[in-house]
């Protein structure tokens, strides 16, 4: 599904970020990455939709080579990607639905120019996607009407509804309180499970990564330190 194989990262800063990392993430499993602060999560994430471009390796998903791609393509992939980002990137002003279905770049802005309605296919998948997520009769509100959680579920509404390939997820709870991690958390594995979704998530908190994934991948000062899963991370520790 999607396989990373010596993946470098140096900044124009020098700061070496990833020293050949590699790993992969199967069908419908979820996979965390862990480790300090200025380990290189968050670069390894940005890196699989090319946010930030890598410097050397590769990262395959569905047999693909992202890292070799056009502009073109690379915007094709990146619709196999859903991102879920730790400050939830809604646009304030808009409502929730216009927020869920803005998740095909560009849409929402090429929809006004078009003054046009979303087509209503779209419509009734995202009612669908929200009550999923634990957030329907919410679709009218405006986003900044919403609490943390109900906002993170809005950011994983507009992921699910692309249908993505995999979702890659950078630290989905440090913005919101332990209960609401524990049910973004929740949320997220039961999504993998169900949809048949894999997850890539980048967290910080070594206890909920423990609790919710299959398998972790633990990264320090830009090198891969532990592959395993959270039984095998309990008996090294
Ligand atoms: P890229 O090679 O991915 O384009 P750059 O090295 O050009 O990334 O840096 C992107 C931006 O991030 C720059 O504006 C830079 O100032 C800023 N930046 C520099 N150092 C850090 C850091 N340690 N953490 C976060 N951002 C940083
Ligand atoms: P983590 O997500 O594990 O905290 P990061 O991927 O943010 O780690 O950072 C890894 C290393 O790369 C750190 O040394 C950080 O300072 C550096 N770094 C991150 N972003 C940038 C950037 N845009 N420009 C330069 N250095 C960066």
């Amino acid at each position: 599904m999607l396989e990373i194989t010596d993946l470098e990262k140096v900044y124009s800063t020098g700061d070496e970020a990833l020293k050949g990392v590699s790993m992969d993430v199967e069908g419908e499993e979820v996979v965390s990455i862990i480790g300090p602060s200025g380990a290189g999560k968050s670069t390894l994430i940005r890196c699989i939709n090319r946010l930030t471009e890598p410097t050397a390796g590769s990262i395959v998903l569905d047999g693909e080579d992202v890292t070799t791609m056009s502009k073109s393509e690379l915007r094709n992939a990146r619709r196999d990607m859903g991102m879920i980002f730790q400050e939830f990137n809604l646009v304030e002003r808009l409502t929730v639905m216009e927020n869920v279905l803005s998740g095909r770049v560009g849409y929402i802005s090429t929809m006004q120019a078009l003054r046009r309605n979303f087509p209503e296919e779209d419509v009734q998948r995202a009612y669908e996607v929200l009550d999923r997520v634990g957030v329907g009769g919410m679709e009218n509100k405006r986003a900044d009407e919403l609490s943390g959680g109900q906002r993170q579920r809005i950011g994983i509404a507009r992921a699910v509804l692309q249908r993505p390939k995999i979702l890659l997820v950078d630290e989905p709870t440090s913005a919101l309180d332990p209960e609401t991690s524990f049910a973004v958390m929740e949320l997220l594995t039961e999504i993998a499970r169900e949809e048949g979704i894999p997850v890539l998530i980048n967290i910080h908190e070594v206890e909920l990564a423990l609790e919710y994934t299959d398998r972790i991948v633990g990264l320090a000062d830009g090198e891969v330190v532990f592959k395993g899963t959270p039984d095998e991370f309990d008996q090294g520790a």
